[in-house]
Parts: structure tokens; sequence; C-alpha cells
């Protein structure tokens, strides 16, 4: 394929991933979105196969067909649940290829290239390295805390700013060292190889030190170091679309990780430091008063009597696929002439858009999904509120104990409204490892069970 036409396929390549990021921004249109970056990526992958840089066909072809298989079988095996998980491992993957690209640049010997050029190729795989070092580590801890296999509560060593702050220091003073070794000798493998070593060691401090309720803002900020990382490879390999790609995902992950601290009313600068929660110094305030229970038949007699309802999904919907039977309860209430919305909490679940997600595979209509922010002062008009396996996102705490340690993000405020019924197992936390004292409150009920099972045995009771 001539060199313009590769350079032409890669324009329309990036076209659509632009109109794949503007078609995502919006539930009607992600579909088409999603459409639109899979139609870029194919013409991508094919301008590159085709293009001049490409001589040994045998083993690229090896690699697509291994990669595709190992990506076609994650993806076929992936549980919705687990997905988050299989984003950042995938963010890890990213950072390795970026690692593994800028050694490789480092030792080919045949780039001609001097003076300042050569120099800035230099800073090129410094930066590609180090950007893609801190991405793999830090994706393996942030995979490690949503698959719970490493604890969600914050690692906080004494000193951990000053140990940030010297890992810094030691990585831009081995950079300039770095430079100055290229010029004159060639063990400026030594300084690379310690950077790298800092770089990971930074990027699991980094995600050890955050607090459960603060993973969100983690994960989209790795996604954001992803895109960074892949722009750095094309830098390192003269690949315009994979500079405007990974820019694109960069800046984008950077949006998402600033709406998502808006979301939590959190400063980003204070959860890139980690320990959420925990410079309060007082004790969180201890949850006494008595469960009421609830069964099945009495919560369907409470949606019937009631006028106004709001459902609030959580990672326990997702966990117990509870989304089919809550919308045939749903499309039943409506039926009947009650008023049913959904209200969604920006970090519900486990991955940004989570409910979104799970609501529109059921085929709720989206003119009922309603986000906190335009809905939360409306529940003193609401007559029943039921909390479908959330728990941190409707934690009264957040606003009136300074010393919880999830104080300050904002919730759904159910408790306002007539009557809350919360779905959910047992009087277990939820993500952050907080106590809920919601569930105590005198106009709540709990309904304890898994919640698909819950909602179908309250779907029958609305039937009968
Ligand atoms: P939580 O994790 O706070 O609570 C979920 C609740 O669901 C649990 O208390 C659990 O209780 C219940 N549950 C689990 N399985 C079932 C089941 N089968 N049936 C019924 N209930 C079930 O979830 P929320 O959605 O309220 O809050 C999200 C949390 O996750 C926040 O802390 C957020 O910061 C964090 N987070 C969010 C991310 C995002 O991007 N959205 C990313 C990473 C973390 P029990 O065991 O008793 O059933």
């Amino acid at each position: 394929m001539s060199h313009s036409l590769v350079t032409m396929s890669y324009i329309v390549a990036a076209i659509l991933f632009i109109l794949s990021l503007s078609g995502l921004s919006n539930q009607e249109t992600a579909r088409k979105g999603n459409y639109y970056g899979m139609l870029g990526m194919a013409i991508a992958i094919i301008a590159t196969t085709l293009s001049a840089s490409v001589t040994v066909y045998g083993i690229l072809i090896a690699a697509l067909i291994v990669g595709g298989l190992i990506g076609a079988r994650a993806a076929l095996k992936v549980e919705m649940t687990q997905m988050p998980e299989l984003v950042a491992i995938m963010h890890s993957l990213v950072g390795m290829a970026a690692v593994l690209v800028g050694y490789a640049n480092f030792m080919d010997s045949t780039i001609a290239i001097t003076g300042v050029e050569k120099t800035i190729h230099e800073l090129e795989i410094y930066i590609g390295i180090l950007i893609g070092a801190v991405t793999c580590s830090g994706s393996v801890i942030a995979f490690g805390k949503l698959s719970e296999k490493i604890s969600g509560k914050p690692l906080l060593l004494p000193g951990r700013h000053w140990f940030n702050l010297g890992l810094l220091i030691a990585v831009i003073g081995l950079g300039c060292v770095f430079l100055k070794q290229t010029e004159v000798g060639d063990n400026a493998i030594i300084p690379l190889a310690i950077m790298t070593g800092i770089a990971l060691i930074f990027g699991i401090h980094m995600v050890m030190a955050i607090g459960g309720a603060d993973m969100p803002v983690v994960i989209s900020m790795l996604n954001s170091y992803s895109g960074w990382a892949a722009a750095a490879t094309g830098f390192m390999l003269s690949n315009d679309l994979l500079i405007v790609t990974g820019a694109l995902v960069g800046s984008s992950g950077a949006i998402l990780s600033y709406i998502m601290c808006r979301a939590m009313n959190r400063n980003f600068l204070s959860v890139i430091a980690g320990g959420f929660g925990t410079a309060s110094g007082g004790e969180a305030a201890a949850i006494e008063g008595e469960v009421q229970p609830i069964d099945a038949e009495e919560t369907a007699k409470l949606l019937l009597e009631a006028k106004n309802i709001m459902i609030i999904p959580g990672y326990g919907m997702a966990v117990a696929q509870a989304q089919h039977t809550v919308y045939e309860i749903t499309k039943l209430l409506r039926d009947k002439g009650k008023k049913v919305r959904f209200g969604i909490h920006p970090v519900a679940g486990r991955m940004p858009g989570h409910m979104n997600v799970l609501l529109a595979e059921a085929k709720v209509p989206y003119d009922i999904v309603f986000e906190m922010d335009e809905i939360n002062d409306d529940f003193v008009n609401v007559d029943v509120s039921i909390v479908i396996g959330a728990n941190d996102i409707v934690n009264p705490s957040a606003l009136n104990d300074p010393n919880s340690p999830i104080a300050g993000m904002p919730v759904l405020e159910c408790w306002k409204g007539e009557t809350t019924i919360v779905l959910k197992r047992s009087m277990a936390s939820g993500y952050a490892g907080v106590g809920n004292p919601l569930f105590v409150l005198e106009n709540t009920r709990m309904l304890f069970g898994d919640a698909n099972v819950t909602m179908q045995a309250v779907l029958k009771a609305l039937k009968g």
C-alpha cells in the first residue's frame, strides 16, 4: 500500500475514533459509537498491516491470531461484573507494550539519527517507558483491588508523600544520567532499567494508597495513562495514528477522571495522594438501631399503594443480574399508572456507566433513567424507594458524619422519601467497607436475599 493511501486510511480511522467517542457520550448513540470504533480499528489494522513498514508477515499474522484468540476468549468468558477487572488488566497490557516498545527502540541499532533529533528520540523512549511502567503496575494493583484479591483499604506508609517525592526526584535525576550516558558510552541501559524499577514501584504504591471509594477515579485515571502510554509508543514508532488515538484516550480519560472527582466531591490531587477519609482523625459513629425486615408480599403491597416510586440500582443488581426482573416490575407498575423512575449515582457499580449499561441491556427506556443531580431534590415527593444491591451510594453518614471514611461524597438521599426498601443479602458493608445507618432508620425496611430471587418474589406477589 502506498504511503499516501496509508495516511488517508489513518485519517479516516482517526475521524471514526472521534465519532466513536462522541457516540459513546450518550446512551441513545452508544451502540453506533461502538460500531464506529470497531470500523476505525479494522481500517487501522489493515492499513498498518499493508504499509511499507511491515516486511515480515509471518510473525505479524501469528501475533494477530494469538492476540485475537486470547481477546475473543476473554470477551466471551467475562461476566458483566468482571468487566472492570478485565478493563484494568487490559490497561496493564497497554503499559507493558509501551515499556517493551521503548526497550526495543533503545536497542535498535538501525536508527541512524544524531544531534537534537537523537536527544528527542531518547527522551521519547525514557518518558514512554516511564508512563508505561506506572500504567502497567498500577493497573495490576487496580485489577487486584477490583477482583478483591487485594484489600480495598488504603495502604498508608509513614512518610508516603516524601517517598513519592523521592521517587520523582530520582526519576528526573536518572533521566539526566540516561541522556548523558547515551552521548558518551553504552551504559545508558543501567539508568533506564533503574528508572523502570522505580516507575513500577511508584505505580504499585500509588494505587495501593487509594481507598475503596476513590477507586472510580483511579480506574479512569489509569485509562487516561494507558492512552498517554499508547501516544508515547506512537512517537517512538513514528506512527501518527497511534499518537492521535493515544491522545484521544488520554484526554478523554483525564476528562472522565475530572467528572468522577466532581461527582465524589474530591480534589484530584488528594485522590492521587491517597488515603480517602483518613485525615479526619476522629472515629466514625457506630451504627445503632434495630433493623426492620420485610417480605416480598409486604413489599408488593407498599408498591401497589405508592404513586411515586424510585429505583436505585447498585453493584448488587449487577451481581444478581436482576435488571430484567426489575424492568418487568417497572413495566407492571407503570401499566398501573405509577410514576416509576431510576436514580443513578455516578459511581454506582464498579465502573463508570455500569448501571446504565445494565438498564440498557434490560431495555429500560432512557427517559425514566435520571442522574443523581437531576432527582436528588425530589425524594421528599417519593413514596417508596427500592435500593437494589446498593450500599455506599445511599449512605447518609457521607453527609452527616464528618468522621465517616466517605464524608463529603454526595449520595442519593432516599431516606427523605416516605419509605425505603433495601434489597441485599446480609448486613455486610459495601465496597468502601463503611457501616450504613440507612439500614436502621425508622422508615427503612430490609428485604434480605439475592436481589434477583427477591425481585422475582415481588413480581409474583404483584401479579397475584
Ligand atoms: P456497594 O459495593 O457499596 O454495595 C453493594 C451491595 O450489594 C453490598 O453491600 C452487597 O451486600 C450487595 N449485594 C451483593 N451481591 C448481591 C446480590 N446478589 N443480591 C443482593 N445484594 C447484593 O455498591 P454501590 O453500587 O452502592 O457503590 C459502589 C461502590 O464501588 C462505591 O464505593 C464506589 O466508590 C466503588 N467503586 C465504583 C467504581 C465505578 O467506577 N463505579 C469503580 C470502583 C469502585 P450483601 O453482601 O449484604 O448482599
